[in-house]
């Protein structure tokens, strides 16, 4: 059994000579003949296939920027290719040292309701309930919660638990991070099992990576499934909203692991960023997306690069992302189609709709106030422009404004 190699020219991968060896053992010690536990590390010592003269290099990065993976994840890199994806999610770069952007570039800070616990959106609370996860990804917007000093993910949601009690506008909640699936199952239950207690929620997410950092912690835990089967019902579903950025994660552990999910009686969603050097290219877009719908997992979400510290090398313009995007869905099924691609600004989470000569047109999917929500906007078009600030927006109003406007000037 091979990892990481698809059946097409996106996923085939060359074996470096001098590698694949090691890596061919990796996997086979992973798969269970030799080992039966994924390994996590945490520094670049760690890894024999990076020279000394690139750990000296990358030590500063890894020393502001923190890295960890484990000895699966790192087993799908293919090591003579430079520009290995794989290698671009996980693996610090130079350029992270560009020091644009902000850390934390949706202003999460001003939705704090309780310890640990987000309000944006009328029917949806966000839970940060851990600060680890089974890989740190380069690009991550939330990258400020693996500072030692930060406590904004908090394991205690009893404060949380009693405010959605008391907002009965409250019918979803979403669990992230960090990756909640880094937490023990007994921890996880006894999450699931407070929110099941509130009758007016009904939809729990559980935002995670690990089918794509580590599937082998949905592998090899029953326990683990049998919770979310105890949790996710025909009128109260738990969805687990993936992260998959490139098809190469899309191995057949990922697979068996995506299988098993389903087996419990979960849904699955994805939602990725578009990055540079990973996924910005429609070929890839287009393959990831039809393989998750193949698997039963719906493309939910493509977000847009948040202008995070350190993130400028991994952004791709909003004008270049659109014109990837619509590229990709010529070759994508209808079922894969279903994806946005959406910014999550701190004012809502705003829909990319088109491109024509002059502008570019945006729409409120949802919004921090619900009166925005469905309000169209267009803006001068702005080649290099990274994010709704970069904009000059003029608003167009609710749809059923510019149809009456539309109706007026007919
Ligand atoms: S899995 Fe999510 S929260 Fe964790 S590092 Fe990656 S992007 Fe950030």
């Amino acid at each position: 059994m091979t990892l990481g190699k698809g059946n097409s020219a996106t996923t085939a991968r060359k074996a470096r000579p001098g590698s694949s060896k090691s890596n061919r053992a990796g996997v086979d010690r992973i798969l269970g003949t030799k080992r039966d536990r994924v390994r996590y590390f945490k520094s670049l010592e760690d890894i024999p296939e990076l020279s000394e003269d690139e750990r000296d290099e990358l030590e500063p990065v890894a020393r502001i920027y923190p890295f960890r993976s484990n000895d699966y994840y790192l087993s799908l890199i293919d090591w003579d290719d430079p520009n290995d994806p794989i290698k671009r999610i996980v693996i610090p770069c130079l350029d992270e040292l560009d020091n644009g952007g902000t850390l934390d570039p949706s202003n999460e800070k001003s939705n704090y309701v309780a310890k640990g616990v987000q309000h944006k959106y009328s029917p949806t609370a966000l839970f940060l309930v851990s600060k680890v996860c089974g890989g740190i990804c380069r690009f991550c917007f939330r990258k400020r919660l693996f500072a030692a000093s930060r406590k904004e993910a908090s394991l205690d949601i009893s404060e949380g638990l009693e405010y959605i009690a008391q907002h009965d506008e409250i019918d979803n909640v979403l669990l992230s991070g960090g990756d909640p699936l880094i937490l023990s199952t007994k921890r996880l239950e006894r999450i699931l099992t407070g929110f099941r207690r509130i009758p007016h929620v009904k939809t729990i997410r559980i935002g995670t990576k690990m089918p794509a950092h580590n599937p082998y912690r949905i592998i090899r835990d029953p326990m683990l499934l049998r919770v979310l089967s105890e949790h996710s019902n025909p009128q109260r579903r738990i969805y687990i909203m993936t992260q998959f950025n490139h098809p190469r994660e899309l191995t057949p552990q990922a697979a068996r692991a995506i299988a098993l999910l389903q087996d419990s009686g979960v849904l699955l969603a994805n939602q990725t960023p578009l990055i540079r050097g990973v996924n910005d290219d429609p070929d890839v877009i287009s393959e990831l997306f039809n393989r998750l719908s193949h698997s039963g997992v719906a493309p939910y979400y493509l977000f847009q690069c948040r202008p995070t510290r350190g993130n400028r090398c991994f952004s791709v313009p909003m004008e270049e992302g659109y014109g990837i995007f619509e590229e990709a869905k010529r070759t994508m099924s209808g079922l894969a189609k279903r994806v946005r691609y959406v910014m999550s600004h701190t004012t809502g989470k705003v829909e990319i709709l088109g491109l024509d000569e002059d502008s570019i047109y945006l729409k409120y999917h949802q919004a921090r106030d619900p009166e925005d929500v469905g309000g169209f906007f267009s803006a001068p078009r702005a080649e290099d422009a990274l994010w709704l600030d970069d904009l000059e927006l003029e608003e167009l109003g609710t749809f059923d404004e510019v149809q009456q406007l539309a109706e007026m000037e007919s």
